[in-house]
């Protein structure tokens, strides 16, 4: 398949404020589609089977690895996530763009499969501001919140890989920056 121009890799940690950015962009560029992931957490207030995810059991989730229906799967928090080929298909056959949101390493596995797709790392503006972040969005225990911010030091060490690092202080500023990073 080939995807010049037709895959973006978006990563960010957790509370970065990458879907807020995303739902934006998608409003202003009608050609960027959302590739939705398999994963086996459970779904939060308001999260919808076939948008936001697929939601698997963990057997469900082995069973797609085994039939091959993934390019890619990590395990986050305790949780399976993974991109089923099919999500990227649909989109790409019908010339549409598709914006694949995945964490670090499924980036670098995605990176070996497609290394022409544009890589965009969305940064938040400081730790604290993640951490705030975080626990404004009143969705995850204590120890989740914690477990998160770890994970979000150690995907930061990752930003130098991508050719975009949007750092989304001011909202505006950051869906300009990313609707031009993708051009
Ligand atoms: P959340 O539970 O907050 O929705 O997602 C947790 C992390 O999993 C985020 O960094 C998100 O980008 C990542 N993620 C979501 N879908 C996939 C996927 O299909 N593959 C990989 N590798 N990561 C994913």
């Amino acid at each position: 398949m080939s995807v010049k121009g037709k895959l973006i890799i978006v990563s960010a940690p957790s509370g970065a404020g990458k879907d807020t950015l995303l739902n934006r962009a998608f409003a202003e560029n009608s050609r960027l589609k959302y590739a939705v992931s398999a994963t086996s957490r459970a779904p939060r207030d308001g999260e919808v089977h076939g948008v936001h995810y697929y939601f698997k059991t963990a057997d469900e989730f082995r069973d797609m690895l085994e039939r091959g229906e993934l390019y890619e799967h990590t395990s986050y928090a305790g949780n399976y996530y993974g991109m089923p080929k099919a999500s990227v298909a649909d989109i790409v056959a019908k010339g549409d763009t598709a914006v694949l949101k995945i964490e670090v390493e499924g980036a670098a596995n995605i990176r070996k499969i497609f290394p022409d797709a544009a890589f965009v790392f969305i940064a938040p503006p400081s730790l604290a501001v993640l951490e705030q972040r975080l626990r404004a969005r009143g969705t995850d225990s204590e120890s989740a919140i914690q477990k998160r911010l770890e994970i979000a030091k150690h995907e930061l060490t990752f930003a130098k890989d991508y050719d975009t690092i949007i750092t989304n202080d001011n909202l505006d500023t950051a869906v300009a920056e990313f609707l031009e990073a993708i051009k």
